[in-house]
């Protein structure tokens, strides 16, 4: 693998979807996965766009197939990230992020060791909330249903490499820039240059 996989995960209403899409928006370069989902389309979805939709015998012939690098099951519908377009982008070179719940980012862990692992905090459970409610996609249901998924998903926060506070929109894809670029500089990550261009 040339070059290098992000795991973004975090409670769902935090921003990862915000914060993800003004970061590849400024940076086109990074590749940002687009999952399949059983879920139904919401106000802002785009088929081919925020996800591939697809039905659940769709899905199951997907896994027999192997064409997922992950998956699982959140709130009641799969979720997986197409296996073939993020490995292209690795071996091209190119830096490719997942936006994925924290059972499908730990399965990632153990069979990609090297990737960085990211989870965006709200300020506040009440703040977590209000975004929730403000984003006005879901019934109050499973407004609860994901509130009470958030709470479960705190504890995983530990095993990532990095909590990124999403306060703001602006500054958290500051910090984004900031951990995705310090972790390109880090020296393991670059001995292969090293070695190629300066001690052949
Ligand atoms: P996720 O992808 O984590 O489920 P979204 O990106 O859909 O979350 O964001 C949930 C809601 O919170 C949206 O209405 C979005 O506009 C809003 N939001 C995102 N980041 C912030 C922030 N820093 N401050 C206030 N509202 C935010
Ligand atoms: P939503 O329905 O809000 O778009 O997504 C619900 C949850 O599924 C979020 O935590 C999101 O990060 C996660 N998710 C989206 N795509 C994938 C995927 O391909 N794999 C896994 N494991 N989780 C995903």
């Amino acid at each position: 693998m040339k070059g290098n996989l992000f795991v973004v995960s975090g409670p769902s209403g935090v921003g990862k979807g915000t914060v993800c899409k003004a970061y590849v928006e400024k940076h086109p370069e990074v590749y940002l996965s687009i999952s399949a989902t059983t879920r139904n389309p919401r106000a802002g979805d785009a088929d081919g766009v925020t996800y591939y939709f697809i039905n659940e015998e769709q899905f199951r012939s997907g896994i027999a197939k192997d064409a997922f690098l992950e998956h699982a099951v959140y709130c009641g519908n799969y979720y997986g990230t197409p296996k073939e377009p993020v490995m292209k982008h690795l071996e091209a070179g190119g830096d490719v992020i997942l936006e994925i719940e924290s059972d499908g980012a730990m399965h990632i862990r153990s069979h990609f060791p090297e990737a960085v692992f990211i989870f965006v905090c709200p300020p506040s459970l009440e703040e977590l909330k209000r975004r929730l409610e403000g984003r006005d996609t879901e019934t109050p249901e499973e407004i609860q249903a994901r509130l009470e998924k958030a709470k479960s998903e705190f504890p995983r926060a530990k095993k990532y490499n990095y909590m990124l506070m999403n306060d703001d929109v602006a500054a958290a894809v500051r910090r984004l820039e900031a951990i995705i670029d310090a972790e390109k500089c880090y020296m393991p990550r670059n001995i292969e240059f090293i070695n190629k261009e300066f001690l052949k």
